[in-house]
């Protein structure tokens, strides 16, 4: 049997994770179910957008050199509204079309002033023209995309105005990726379901809540199994249900080195594991692999760092899944505004709040950074990524995994 990697570095825990990916196969979705959801392939525009010339003001219509005139007395000859169905008549000289928002510019008229820089005599149906009539308050057919035109690529993670977008583009139904059906598993004798009553020397189990909302944050489903107990049994039962029903299976807790700590003995003796331990801090133990054919991770127990780990392990694992596609990682460069413990070995991501006010990303610690403390993490807006050998030392500049 080949040896397990061992305490990789992050680079290596990526190239691993690289080579063995988790295919997701495509479906198509109502808009509706879009959000959150990525793209599978790229969408040309059905239409152009704006479909023909239209007005962005309520006001009139009517020929710029009309406007230049001493008095510009203009007779109002029609009324255009958004989605009428009646063709409108061509604006010929001294004509001006009343038109809303949204409507056709009448052929001819090729300027617009809003109805507040008019003056209206209804009485005689004409209207004076206060200022010289706008032609950039005319939105042109195309101008902001043409039919064909490719507006969202493949991989893109659908927000808000991106399904939008959609609509605009004309598609009903999307298609997207199929959702990763990720299950969660916490493990560990002294956890109790939050609500619950807390015997002796229990915890609330906070782990597994978390981790859902990672998944969710991703695009994927989560399935949140109770916690299981520290047996070989009872975690090898759940680990099968979890492998049978999931394409990916995310645990937490009993992956350091303690006789209890049953999931990496479990792994290493009936599982498929591909690294163990990585060099990053906090969130050391994780380990790879896969139970029965499916992929898993053992995160750590700490709740602070089984999300750290999530997001520099399991968030790229579930992008490589898409194509590269969803949520993307943005990083920005930040000044440590006080010192940072860093460390010779190992990439360390501290939790920090970025102050935006001045010139240079400011970053500060939330507080006491023990793994166990989600407080800190609550508080934080991103992570220093303090390469192995950074000093940490106030004023010098790191990397940042905005969160
Ligand atoms: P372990 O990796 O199992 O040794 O757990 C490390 C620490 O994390 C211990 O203090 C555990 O009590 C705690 N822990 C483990 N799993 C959870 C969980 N799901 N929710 C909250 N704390 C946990
Ligand atoms: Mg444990």
């Amino acid at each position: 049997m080949p040896e397990t990697p061992y305490f990789v570095s992050y680079p290596e825990a990526l190239k691993i994770l690289e080579n063995h990916p988790l295919h997701l196969s495509t479906e198509f979705v109502h808009l509706d179910d879009g959000f959150n959801r990525i793209l599978s392939k790229d969408l040309e525009s059905k239409v152009d957008d704006p479909r023909f010339d239209n007005s962005s003001m309520d006001g009139f219509a009517f020929r710029h050199e009309d406007s230049l005139q001493p008095q510009p007395i203009l007779s109002i000859v029609q009324t255009v509204q958004a989605g009428s169905k009646q063709i409108s008549k061509p604006i010929t000289e001294g004509q001006a079309a009343r038109i809303m928002t949204g409507a056709p510019i009448p052929t001819g008229a090729n300027a617009i002033l809003p109805i507040e820089r008019c003056k209206v005599d209804e009485e005689n149906s004409t209207v004076l023209l206060t200022e010289e009539g706008k032609k950039h308050f005319i939105r042109k057919r195309g101008e902001n995309l043409s039919k064909g035109q490719i507006a969202l690529m493949k991989g893109a993670h659908l927000t808000p105005s991106s399904i939008g977008l959609c609509a605009t583009m004309g598609y009903g139904e999307i298609p997207v990726f199929r959702q990763a059906k990720i299950g969660i598993l916490s493990t560990g004798d002294e956890l109790q379901l939050p609500g619950e009553k807390l015997n002796k020397n229990e915890i609330y189990e906070s782990n597994s809540f978390g981790l859902a909302g990672l998944v969710k944050w991703s695009g994927h489903t989560a399935k949140r199994y109770d916690s299981v107990v520290d047996s070989l049994h009872e975690l090898r039962i759940k680990l099968d249900t979890a492998a049978d029903e999931c394409d990916l299976i995310l645990t937490s807790g009993g992956v350091s080195m303690g006789d209890w700590d049953l999931v990496r003995k479990i792994m290493e003796e009936e599982g498929d594991i591909k690294f163990w331990r990585v060099k990053i801090r906090p969130g050391s133990p994780p380990l790879f692999g896969y139970w029965k054919g499916t992929p898993i991770f053992g995160l750590p127990g700490n709740p602070a760092s089984s999300h750290v780990v999530f997001r520099m392990l399991v968030a790229p694992y579930l992008r490589a899944s898409t194509g590269g596609g969803g949520i993307q990682e943005r990083r920005v460069r930040v000044q440590l505004a006080e010192s940072f413990k860093s460390d010779e070995n190992f990439l360390v991501m501290r939790r920090i709040k970025v102050d935006v006010s001045g010139d240079q990303l400011q970053a500060y610690s939330t507080g006491y950074q023990g793994s166990g403390n989600l407080n800190s993490l609550v508080l934080a807006d991103a992570l220093t990524l303090l390469e192995p050998g950074h000093s940490g030392e106030k004023g010098t500049w790191c990397e940042a995994l905005l969160l």
